[in-house]
């Protein structure tokens, strides 16, 4: 039995859950929110109850420290040297990185070297790991990329159509994003479906604040809506999703308020999406108060939203010629039943139908009805087990290795 940590360090946040392993049970969770920034807080739960408190946190070595003394002071453990293992989630891996990687100085220093293809959060993860490895220098190190389950996409479907030396000289390609809750829902449909994964043709609709959407061929996937950066894709809470690279030149000419590219890219990153549209909120559950509220531009925005996924999800129907089963994930997958309704009530053609009473919030497991030629599923999404999960497929080997030196 041992403790493992699977951390999440954002740019201004850094999200945690302690598990005991292997027994996969979930200890306690938390968040330091506005690292750096004014009115930082730490939110800490575990056994049904909530711990926020607002504390100073200058940087994400210091919430490291902080989260520990958390950790000791709810009894969750006694001593550090309880923490064996820590995972930690990485946005990008490149081509490099084409699975989860015992964090050596080598590993280390190869993710410090592509850092340029997640200039936002890539530098945040690092900040996080090299935190924890001055802290629990004998802990187990894993880290698990966002990217590595869509590193078997086929050249076909990662490939831009531009001048190949644009891929040749600068890896531009589509590294897509989610990958492990693509993976980890994926895994858990074929259970419910009672098929091995290796056997049946999924896609998996990870909807959320970010969102994406994977085809996944025999448990590999061969295709995913984000791209170059988690900009691309459907519309999601602030981002774009896919639109006409030629509005970028056009609106730097035009709005003299833009300095340069990347000030736009921000906008596309941060102010767009649900919110850009509705000019409310990114949040969905908002949006939906001012749908039924008759609101026009919050009508527009959501149509948007859907219309986007359907077209994604129907896209792959036809990249997979047909899959088993269309499953949703995340914030707005797992819990919006307007959401999931109005996606299949538009793609009814390929063979699905909803049980309205099954299409409730909460819902896990098959929603469709058992005539339905695709099964329409909802799962809910576990990041956090699949990153501890794969802490302890290195424990064995990494604790021989360490023997074996002495
Ligand atoms: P995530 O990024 O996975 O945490 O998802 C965040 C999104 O899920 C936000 O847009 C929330 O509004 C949405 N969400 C969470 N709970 C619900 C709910 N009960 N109904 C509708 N949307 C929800």
């Amino acid at each position: 039995m041992s403790k493992t940590l699977s951390v999440n360090a954002g740019s201004s946040s850094l999200k945690w859950q302690l598990f005991e392993m292997p027994e996969e049970k979930m200890l306690a969770k938390g968040i330091f929110e506005r690292i750096g920034l004014e009115g930082s807080k730490s939110l800490v739960s575990f056994e049904g109850e909530k711990h926020e408190r607002e504390i100073e946190i200058i940087d994400h070595r210091q919430s490291v420290l902080l989260l520990m003394d958390e950790l000791i002071h709810f009894h969750l453990i006694q001593d550090f040297r309880e923490i064996t293992g820590i995972g930690h989630r990485v946005v990008a891996g490149g081509e490099y990185f084409k699975e989860s990687v015992v964090l050596t100085k080598e590993n280390l220093k190869n993710l410090k070297s592509i850092s340029y293809l997640a200039p936002l959060h890539n530098p945040a993860n690092i900040l996080g790991i090299e935190a924890f490895q001055r802290l629990l220098p004998e802990a187990l190190s894993v880290a698990v990329f966002d990217t590595a389950f869509h590193t078997t996409m086929p050249e076909e479907a990662f490939r831009y159509p531009i001048p190949t030396r644009y891929y040749e000289d600068f890896e531009v390609r589509k590294y897509g994003a989610h990958g492990t809750s693509h993976k980890y829902v994926a895994a858990e449909a074929a259970k419910v479906l009672g098929k091995p994964l290796e056997e049946i043709n999924l896609i998996t609709a990870h909807i959320g604040n970010g969102a994406s959407v994977t085809a996944i061929e025999k448990g590999k996937s061969v295709d995913t809506s984000m791209g170059f950066t988690p900009l691309a894709g459907v519309m999601m809470g602030t981002r774009s999703g896919d639109m006409d690279a030629s509005i970028l030149p056009y609106l730097l000419k035009r709005d003299d308020s833009l300095e340069n590219a990347q000030q736009l890219i921000d906008i596309l990153n941060n102010e767009s999406g649900i919110l850009g549209v509705s000019e409310l909120s990114s949040d969905m559950r908002d949006l939906e108060v001012a749908v039924s509220e008759g609101n026009e531009k919050a009508i527009l925005a959501y149509k948007m939203f859907v219309n986007r996924l359907k077209k994604y999800i129907a896209e792959y129907f036809g990249i997979l010629n047909g899959a088993d089963a269309l499953v949703f994930t995340a914030g707005i997958g797992e819990n919006d039943t307007d959401v999931r309704r109005d996606i299949i009530k538009g793609l009814s053609w390929f063979g699905m139908e909803l049980v309205p009473e099954l299409n409730v919030r909460g819902a896990n497991g098959i929603i469709s009805t058992p005539d339905s030629k695709v099964k329409v599923l909802v799962i809910p999404t576990n990041e956090e087990l699949m990153i501890a999960r794969d802490v302890e497929n290195f424990r064995e080997a990494w604790f021989k290795q360490i023997l074996e030196k002495g």
